[in-house]
């Protein structure tokens, strides 16, 4: 970890954002260490882009308590933009213009020296020398993502926001932009936003769970891990009706929710195939199975194994 002169890049205490009556975020209070990767995870509409727009000083909160680097987002709005890079949720970047033209353009933007040698080193390191000379509205999704990386890196800001960086990305591009994001992680606070659990257990150190514009879970990726593997999620369809205390007492099974009809969900721990168990005892009770299956188990479903403790 490098040194710095405050022990905390990112405070957030009790934030609340409202856009007219509609709370976006509820009293949100979380830390984020230097050099710390954090993956800040949750369905669509549970506050992410709003709390990342209060960080990086786009939008300003309701109530509540900012500070990056030690500057009040409020009151040292021009500091903590020095030292944050964001890279905004739809990317938005001028088609028309070519990658080092752009990139020089934001580096005039931040009034930062040797612009043209900063450019070349952020090409290098973003990995976008074959596509320089090109206009940006000929570059291929990956590579957009790359200019809005290096574009959020070109004033080397010590902490680095980034907005769903790898949404809509092909499975190779993926993978590269993940790398990318970890490599920069070795030496800047790095904060991720995105809504599938593999790309925090992929990239991040840490994860915060947001859900409803509220904290509900904070913990190390491998406890999230954990807490994935050590569960199984399965499907059912009886032919006739069964009570859920009945399911719920099948050794094993933590939970059953009754989707449609007929349909459960069983939660089961993962020490075992809970399908048989699920089988002998629809056999014992006289009732038939239209269907049994192993689910991929869903964010909702571990958010609340993760907030149970
Ligand atoms: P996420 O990034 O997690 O998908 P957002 O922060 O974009 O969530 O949105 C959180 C909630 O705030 C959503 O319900 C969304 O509809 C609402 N919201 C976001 N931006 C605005 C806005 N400018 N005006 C009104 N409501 C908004
Ligand atoms: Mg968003």
């Amino acid at each position: 970890m490098p040194e710095t002169e405050y022990k905390v890049s990112i405070i957030v205490q009790n934030i609340s954002k409202l856009y007219g009556s509609q709370k976006a975020l509820n009293d949100v209070s979380f830390e984020v260490k230097p050099a710390e990767i954090v993956g800040f995870l949750g369905p669509n509409g549970a506050g992410k882009s709003t709390m990342m727009k209060i960080i990086t000083c786009f939008l300003p909160q309701t109530s509540g308590k900012v500070s990056v680097c030690g500057f009040d987002v409020e009151e040292q709005s021009l500091e903590v933009r020095q030292q944050v890079g964001y890279l905004p949720e739809h990317n938005p970047l001028y088609l028309e213009m070519y990658v080092k033209e752009y990139l020089e353009f934001i580096g005039g933007l931040h009034k930062i020296k040797n612009t043209k040698s900063r450019v070349k080193e952020m090409i290098e390191a973003t990995g976008l020398q074959v596509e320089q000379n090109k206009k940006i509205g000929a570059l291929s999704k990956g590579y957009r993502q790359r200019v809005g990386i290096a574009q959020a890196l070109i004033h080397n800001p010590k902490v680095l926001i980034l907005d769903e960086p790898t949404t809509g990305l092909d499975p190779n591009q993926l993978e590269e932009i993940r790398s990318l994001i970890k490599n920069v992680g070795k030496e800047k606070t790095v904060m991720l936003s995105t809504h599938i659990m593999q790309e925090v257990e992929a990239v991040c150190d840490r994860v915060i769970i947001v859900n409803n514009g509220e904290i509900v879970a904070n913990d190390d990726t491998h406890n999230l891990q954990k807490a994935r593997r050590e569960q199984q999620l399965v499907l059912v369809e009886f032919d006739r009706e069964v009570s859920r205390t009945a399911l719920k007492n099948i050794p094993g099974v933590i939970d059953a929710k009754n989707i449609e009809a007929n349909k459960w969900h069983i939660i089961a721990h993962d020490d075992k195939d809970i399908r048989k168990d699920i089988f002998d005892f629809a056999v014992k009770n006289g009732v038939s199975v239209l269907a049994l299956q192993k689910q991929e188990q869903k964010l909702e479903d571990v958010f609340k194994q993760l907030t149970k403790k």
